[in-house]
């Protein structure tokens, strides 16, 4: 029996990586440098995997920025308009084009875009999109993995593993810039090159590879299971003397498993954290000789593993497959886990004894094999700790249980519909026709950040610290009303992030203080943690949306997040589904609208700015978990009379296949991203005969230009051919947070002008 590792976080247990790579784009260290601490990181996660007693430990899992990106460098997809950029590098400095195609480059007179970055599958990790054309051609381009691959053997020997985006994968990942071909085409073009690498590694002295094929657990055309097949069996033709390992994760490859064990390979991993179910059909369909690679360890989450669970999914394989098939290993790279639990001393000892970060994640793997192989007293150990969260108090109160466990289709509906509100609301507010507003947020200057950190390290009294929220937050009120905007917010001055504010007031989250994963290039976040039921044990915004009322006449939004956000933010709890969760969070978020309400807030806005991003990699799971989602959001709306308006926020507006769930989350208003698309998006919601009222983002906070009045009107008469113009709103494409002062201030007062022309232009039939 083996054990391996899939990856390992690249960024250093102090984020050293973070630090060089900004230090080098801000030319503060030379080239020389920022290696030097590349090389150290590598050197040290190397060492604590030998450490740990891993057989196969990766190489060339380490990134500068990203693993894709390096593998569009390695196979030499370079877009041509990086050309410019290429003859001006010196020679064997490939990395200021790699920053260039990762960052965009603006220097020696060129401005040339960066290339796009999307999510990694459903992670919040964030790839450099590859970019191919009709006539794209491969070759071997850069010389990293060789490099790499000589060092990690110098330190490793024999157990040093190069892992490699797999050519299947790496396409489909990518995107084709030009029409009148598809990308999977160029599959027959693209293996030739694998072959030289997988057989230049060999000559090295690499005993085995790792192809990374996260693709073979989707959905798949005929094409693309054909160009799987097609692929292994042109590799293992030309190759020899080196192991093939092909990983799969984050799904059960279910109607490709025939496909996937039939590959000529010698190894296949599975992700059985995921999709533990799979491995029975895996086994019925497993030819001789093929080994299997069981990830057991959870690579995504903060919890420690169940031995015992996981054993009995080992023992299975081992009883079919014999003990020499198997390799033990996380359900994929550690990338998406935090480093090392080790270095937080201020989480409750007894809720860290059911954690474990990469470093420990590590040691379970062997531990697993070690107690595969016969070691009980690791069992009777980690038993202890399961057993002690599966019964603590701090993780369970019968309370919130109960309270899910009895929700009601009353629970998760508004008293009326829409209609009957939409005319509550109108007598109400007494709004004009395109009323204009903002989603919440207004800049976080320095002085507004600073305040936070002196306020935390103690160099500031909570009078102190609120008395300067409040002026900053008059300041905005005063300044909303003077350019006549008619639905107000308060700023959210006080808030440091959209998830850490609420979790760090709800029970049953814990942060911690190192706990930080890579999300893109050198930026990582830090993900609360929910490690219990989740209830509110006081008011959460009541205090800063009353006092903000409190300076104005006119309608003042509450601000929240919803739950659904909430959850996909955080790393969450394993020992329940996500649905339960989610609905704890929505109960207590419900009470916070609830005690809005009773606090005189007629408006409150709840934002999902996540809830497409959750949806599952396969789509025959999507309408599960649409449902469930669509019903937290309403849970969370649903506790208020009809008089109170409840609005939602939404980031992006591509909701061509889920406009259906959308609708059915029955927001009176919801507002969404539309401005970069011209209005386009918003396409799905006119087809739809979307009933409900809806503001299209007509100002692109994405970046610091100042869109005209003539623009923005423009794009409102766009809106209002598509939509009835009654239901329309007016306001930006999300939170201003990351503006400045102000362009914020010339583009909103051109906004509110926009508006008025639109009033002035558009008729509006049906407004009272
Ligand atoms: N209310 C939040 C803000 O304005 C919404 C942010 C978001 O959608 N990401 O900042
Ligand atoms: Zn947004």
């Amino acid at each position: 029996m083996l054990t391996q590792n899939l990856g390992y976080p690249r960024i250093g247990n102090q984020r050293q990586l973070k630090k060089a790579c900004e230090q080098y784009w801000a030319a503060k260290i030379d080239l020389a440098e920022l290696k030097e601490v590349a090389r150290k990181i590598k050197e040290e996660n190397w060492q604590t995997q030998l450490n740990s007693g891993i057989d196969l430990i990766p190489c060339n899992d380490f990134s500068f920025y990203d693993q894709v990106l390096d593998t569009s460098l390695l196979l030499g997809v370079i877009p041509q308009r990086y050309s410019p950029v290429l003859s001006q590098i010196k020679s064997n400095n490939e990395i200021d084009l790699y920053f260039a195609m990762a960052r965009g480059y603006q220097k020696d007179g060129l401005d040339i875009t960066a290339m796009e970055m999307t999510k990694w599958l459903d992670t919040n990790y964030h790839y450099i999109v590859p970019e191919f054309t009709a006539n794209q051609e491969f070759k071997i381009f850069n010389e990293n993995i060789f490099a790499e691959y000589n060092s990690a053997k110098q330190q490793l020997g024999q157990k040093a593993k190069p892992v490699l985006l797999g050519p299947v994968s790496y396409l489909l990942l990518g995107k084709e810039k030009e029409q009148g071909f598809e990308r999977i085409d160029l599959i027959k073009k693209l293996v030739p090159v694998y072959i030289d690498i997988i057989n230049r590694l060999k000559q090295q002295g690499a005993e085995w590879i790792q192809l990374d094929e996260p693709c073979l657990a989707l959905d798949l055309s005929k094409k693309e299971k054909e160009a799987f097949d097609y692929a292994y069996r042109s590799i293992a033709n030309r190759v020899s003397g080196i192991k093939l390992l092909v990983a799969t994760y984050f799904e059960a490859l279910l109607d490709n498993a025939q496909l996937a064990v039939g590959l000529p390979i010698n190894a296949l991993h599975v992700d059985l954290v995921r999709a533990p179910e799979q491995l029975d059909e895996v086994l019925a369909l497993i030819p001789e000789q093929l080994q299997l690679s069981l990830g057991v360890v959870d690579g995504r989450n903060v919890w420690k593993n169940d031995f015992e669970k996981s054993l009995s999914l080992i023992n299975k394989a081992i009883e079919k497959l014999g003990a020499d098939r198997i390799i033990i290993a996380p359900s994929c790279s550690l990338l998406h886990s935090p480093i090392d639990l080790d270095l937080e001393t201020a989480i409750d000892p007894e809720i860290k004894n059911w954690m474990a970060f990469a470093r420990q994640k590590l040691n379970e793997v062997s531990e697993l094999k070690q107690i595969a192989e016969g070691n009980n007293e690791l069992l009777l150990v980690n038993k202890k700790a399961i057993e002690s969260r599966q019964s603590s108090q701090k993780v369970h109160k019968q309370a919130v249980k109960d309270r899910v466990a009895g929700i009601t289709e009353a629970d998760a509906t508004r008293k009326s519909a829409f209609p009957v509100r939409q005319k509550l609301h109108n007598d109400r507010f007494n709004l004009p026709s395109f009323p204009t507003t903002t989603i919440g947020s207004f800049p976080q200057t320095d002085d507004i950040r600073q305040l936070r950190a002196k306020f935390k390290k103690g160099e500031l009294t909570l009078e102190q610290y609120d008395s300067a929220i409040e002026k900053a937050t008059v300041e905005a009120i005063r300044w909303q009303e003077e350019i006549g905007l008619d639905v107000l917010v308060h700023g959210e001055f006080e808030r440091n992030d959209m998830v850490e504010y609420f979790g760090e007031q709800l029970d049953g989250f814990l942060f911690t203080k190192n706990g930080w994963v890579q999300s893109y290039g050198s930026r990582c976040v830090k993900p609360p943690v929910i490690y219990g039921d989740v209830s509110r044990p006081a008011d959460m915004t009541v205090r800063w949306s009353k006092f903000a009322a409190a300076q104005t006449d006119k309608p003042m939004k509450g601000m929240l997040t919803g739950p659904v956000t909430i959850l996909q933010w955080s790393f969450v709890r394993d020992d329940q589904p996500r649905n339960v969760t989610t609905n704890q969070i929505a109960f207590a978020i419900r009470d916070e609208v609830v005690a809005l309400e009773k606090a005189g807030i007629g408006i409150v806005q709840i934002d999902e700015a996540a809830i497409r991003e959750g949806l599952p990699l396969r789509k025959a799971k999507h309408p599960h978990y649409l449902d469930w989602a669509v019903t937290a959001f309403r849970i969370t709306a649903s506790g208020v009379e009809d008089k109170t308006q409840i609005h939602t926020h939404m980031c992006y507006s591509e909701f061509n296949n889920i406009i259906e769930h959308i609708a059915a989350m029955d927001a009176d208003v919801i507002t969404i991203e539309t401005s970069r698309s011209q209005m386009e998006l918003l396409q799905a919601f006119a087809n739809f005969e979307y009933p409900n009222e809806i503001g299209p983002g007509v100002y692109d906070i994405h970046s610091p230009r100042v869109p005209s009045t003539e623009e923005m009107a423009s794009l409102l008469a766009k809106a209002a051919d598509l939509l009835p113009a009654r239901n329309l709103w007016v306001n930006p494409d999300c939170g201003l947070k990351t503006r400045k002062w102000p362009e914020t201030k010339a583009a909103l007062e051109n906004m509110v002008a926009a508006a008025k022309q639109a009033r002035e232009q558009i008729s509006v039939e049906g407004v009272i």
